[in-house]
């Protein structure tokens, strides 16, 4: 498992607001961290209903756990999970007013770690428990970056022998462990061992430096043959740095695929980064110490156009916060890419105004044409009236000019379009068959428009209008309204939902004929109901049947 960093997204969960200053305080020390608050009592950055089962929700999905409350809380909403050891993320108890920092579980994925510098934020020390960790003064079975752990297992064993009093040997070169408090002694039976030689010693700590970089000259079977390469030469496959490949292979996906299988990063040369001279195929090289692999050529760029959904984070889909976390270019109109923060100091924002469309969508093949991570943010989804279409003219109308345009990787990420959040707020009136229109006429003409509607309104079909009004176009909406009640009753349902999703969300039902331009803006979402479209309580919903 991966061990936490000041990048991880943590949850930290708070019951009441007497614990949400000190979230904040917290969250001020972990960029990608979210405040998750009891929905009935608090108003953090994620609303739950349920604490056992949010706990439990985030404790499955691998995240990070700060809970601001007693650990007898958690212990208890998490007792069901604990059976199974596996992987297992960090999950701590913090007292409410910050003077106790209690590590509960996650001793591998670094929860001790996390103790340490959540401690050191508020100025207490943690309550760390792990005997290890506590003689040690560090956890020798989470080596720093750029080296892998061979067997926890094997691991455990030897930490068990050192906590009984045994002493080691160092073979290799480990500079971490010159703080560690270890009783060193030459003929000592316990040895830790740094190779990135595959190594099965009962008697041992194997930790592998990842100093292999491999060349891969030709694309097939790539994952097969690196093992059997790696074998041949007695190296862990732990001890694998990177998978270095020539640039024309930036599309191929069996190198992608074994690169993930593989674990390792892929990087691109013009030319082979060593000597490769008798090796065809696939060449080895093996350094003394470990490798940089950003140090090595190029990577392929990634382009990934997001949707925000409507506005809350609980209605972003975990894709896209995904990929937030993994950006390193973050473009869009400012309301949205400010909506997607808080970031990080290593990500740049890149705000535009909401019209540059496609010289922002431009812009962002150029970026990731480098080699960087770029997100395009939209809100709602990005493929309804927004980024993801503006990107795809973009790569259309500039391949040919551009060809390392067609290298990028890119990914449209699906998000809760604003008719589909308004909808759901109301009940169901999409709940037969409707059509989506924009009444924005910047890009079409108005001629077309008000046809759609009256093909619409023949077809019986639900309509959900985005881009109802602007101060640009101000008479449109009265004049759409006006072909729609050629078609329908004036006592059609209408669902009007404004920043649906946002603080001042507000959700209106009205009357066709009562409809009028002063009830909707550019930040309303107008849906119309079909004949069939009915109101029950509070409620409006299109029945699944048609007669
Ligand atoms: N891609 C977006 C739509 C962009 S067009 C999506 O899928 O939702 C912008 C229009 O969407 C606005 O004029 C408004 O009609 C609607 N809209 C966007 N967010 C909204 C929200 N939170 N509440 C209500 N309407 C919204």
């Amino acid at each position: 498992m991966a061990r936490v960093s000041s990048l991880t997204p943590m949850a930290i969960v708070v019951l009441g607001t007497g614990a949400l200053d000190m979230a904040r305080r917290i969250q001020a020390n972990f960029a990608q961290s979210r405040v998750h608050g009891l929905a009935s009592r608090v108003n953090a950055d994620i609303a739950y209903d349920d604490f056992g089962a949010h706990v439990r929700a985030l404790y499955a999905s691998g995240t990070p756990i700060v809970a601001l409350c007693s650990a007898g809380i958690v212990i208890r909403a998490l007792a069901s999970c604990l059976a199974n050891k596996g992987l297992e993320p960090p999950v701590l108890a913090v007292a409410q007013d910050g003077s106790a920092v209690v590590p509960l579980l996650g001793g591998m994925g670094g929860v001790n770690v996390l103790a340490r510098e959540i401690g050191q934020a508020l100025q207490v020390a943690p309550a760390i428990t792990t005997s290890g960790e506590l003689r040690f003064g560090q956890c020798l079975l989470a080596p720093p970056e750029g080296y892998a752990l061979a067997d926890i297992e094997q691991g455990k064993r030897f930490v068990s022998g050192l906590l009984a009093g045994e002493t080691t040997r160092i073979e290799g070169h480990a500079p971490w462990l010159d703080d560690a408090d270890l009783a060193r002694a030459d003929d000592a039976r316990l040895a830790v061992r740094i190779t990135p030689f595959a190594a099965h010693d009962e008697d041992s700590l194997v930790i592998h430096p990842r100093c292999v970089l491999a060349w891969i000259a030709s694309d097939e079977d790539v994952e097969e043959r690196m093992r059997a390469a790696m074998r041949a030469q007695g190296l862990s496959p732990l001890a694998l740095a990177a998978l270095a490949a020539p640039v024309r292979y930036m599309t191929s996906r069996s190198l992608e695929d074994a690169a993930r299988a593989l674990n390792v990063p892929l990087c691109f040369c013009d030319a082979p980064p060593f000597d490769t001279a008798d090796a065809p195929g696939i060449a080895l090289n093996v350094s003394d110490a470990p490798i940089n692999a950003q140090s090595i050529g190029r990577t392929r760029g990634t382009l990934t156009v997001i949707g925000l959904g409507p506005g809350s984070a609980e209605l972003m889909t975990p894709a896209a916060r995904t990929a937030l976390i993994a950006a390193e270019d973050v473009l869009g109109y400012e309301t949205y890419v400010r909506m997607a923060g808080p970031f990080r100091d290593d990500q740049r924002m890149h705000m535009t105004d909401n019209r540059e469309e496609l010289q922002r969508a431009r812009h962002a093949f150029e970026l990731a044409s480098l080699g960087r991570r770029v997100v395009v943010v939209s809100s709602g989804d990005p493929g309804v009236f927004a980024m993801a279409a503006a990107v795809l003219e973009a790569l259309d109308k500039g391949r040919a000019a551009h060809p390392a345009w067609s290298a990028v990787k890119l990914a449209i990420v699906p998000g809760v379009s604003a008719s589909l959040a308004t909808a759901a707020r109301a009940g169901a009136p999409l709940g037969h068959d409707f059509c989506v229109l924009s009444l924005s006429d910047n890009l079409k003409p108005w001629s077309v428009i008000e046809k759609r509607i009256a093909h619409a309104g023949e077809a019986d079909l639900v309509m959900a209008f985005y881009n109802p009004l602007s101060k640009a176009r101000p008479w449109q909406f009265d004049r759409a309204m006006e072909v729609v009640k050629q078609y329908r009753d004036p006592h059609t349902p209408v669902v009007l939902g404004r920043d649906i999703g946002r603080p001042a969300e507000a959700l209106r039902i009205v009357a066709l004929g009562e409809l009028n331009s002063e009830l909707v803006d550019m930040r309303t979402m107008v849906i119309v109901g079909s004949s069939t479209t009915r109101v029950v309580g509070d409620w409006v919903y299109t029945p699944r049947w048609y007669e």
